[in-house]
């Protein structure tokens, strides 16, 4: 019993691939036992009626979950879970080969069909972040000779940051990337996604950013690549913008050393 899908408001973010390994955010790891999450492929749909598989105190299996389970430095999605006039809010999601357990901190069991319900605004900035951030590995490699990605957190401000692998960074260089992601946005570049084969995808210089951790290869042997009109491909998992300038303009509020090698750009969404 699969239920019936509800599609709210305007589409936020269109493009997505699987969830990976993550680096500060909770831990998600796809694996083959477990199915691409719901999310990556049907990101427009941020509300869904689903009959119960099980259920316990706090706790039930559904077969799908319109909420993003969080990886790749993408938070978990917020929001509600709901049944006979009962509303409480999802705390947890824990996937299984068998359905995604949603959990809501309660004694209560549900009963009957449960609906999901994805918090709109929080997808957003998710989505806005992850863009972002894309742009901004993007705008590093091309300015630092292929420097890595080593870490990316989003947060639930207007303010996030991204780490990479950067042993010297001069403040001059700094404002070249801020400039190159403000152009990228003002371009209004599409952002779509496809599927690759993951051997190929190996085998293509640029695709794979980050230093330690990578998007597994799928059951299906295909990986998940992120396309930003004429400027950027990237393997990554995640929800993202539909297009570039849907993303507010950044400032890059700082930057941390954090190790040797290691820096850390903060970056600032405007705020108009
Ligand atoms: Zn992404």
């Amino acid at each position: 019993m699969r239920g019936h899908m509800r599609y709210l408001g305007e589409p936020g973010c269109r493009c997505a691939h699987p969830g990976y390994d993550s680096y500060d955010s909770e831990p998600f790891r796809m694996t083959d036992a477990l199915p691409r999450p719901f999310a990556v492929d049907h990101p427009d749909v941020l509300a869904l009626d689903l009959a119960a598989l099980d259920a316990r105190p706090g706790a039930v299996l559904l077969a799908h979950s319109p909420f993003y389970p969080g990886g790749g430095g993408q938070l978990p999605d917020r929001g509600t879970l709901a049944w006979n006039g009962i509303v409480r809010v999802v705390t947890g999601l824990e996937p299984t080969a068998d359905g995604i357990w949603h959990l809501f901190g309660d004694d209560l069991e549900t009963s009957g069909t449960v609906t999901l319900r994805v918090d709109a605004a929080f997808r957003q900035r998710m989505c806005e972040q992850h863009t972002v951030a894309h742009l901004v590995n993007s705008a590093v490699y091309t300015l630092f000779d292929g420097a890595l990605l080593t870490g990316v957190r989003m947060t639930d401000t207007d303010e996030f940051s991204v780490d990479f692998d950067l042993p010297k960074v001069a403040p001059e260089q700094l404002r070249a990337v801020e400039d190159a992601v403000n152009a990228a946005i003002a371009d209004d570049r599409p952002v779509r996604a496809f599927d690759m084969d993951y051997d190929a995808a190996q085998a293509t210089a640029g695709l794979f950013r980050a230093k330690s951790v990578a998007p597994p290869r799928q059951a299906n042997g295909l990986i998940r690549i992120v396309d930003i009109d004429g400027l950027d491909r990237q393997a990554c998992g995640g929800t993202h913008l539909v297009s570039t300038a849907r993303a507010r303009r950044i400032r890059i509020l700082k930057v941390d050393n954090k190790g040797r090698q290691n820096r850390r750009l903060r970056i600032g969404l405007a705020s108009e």
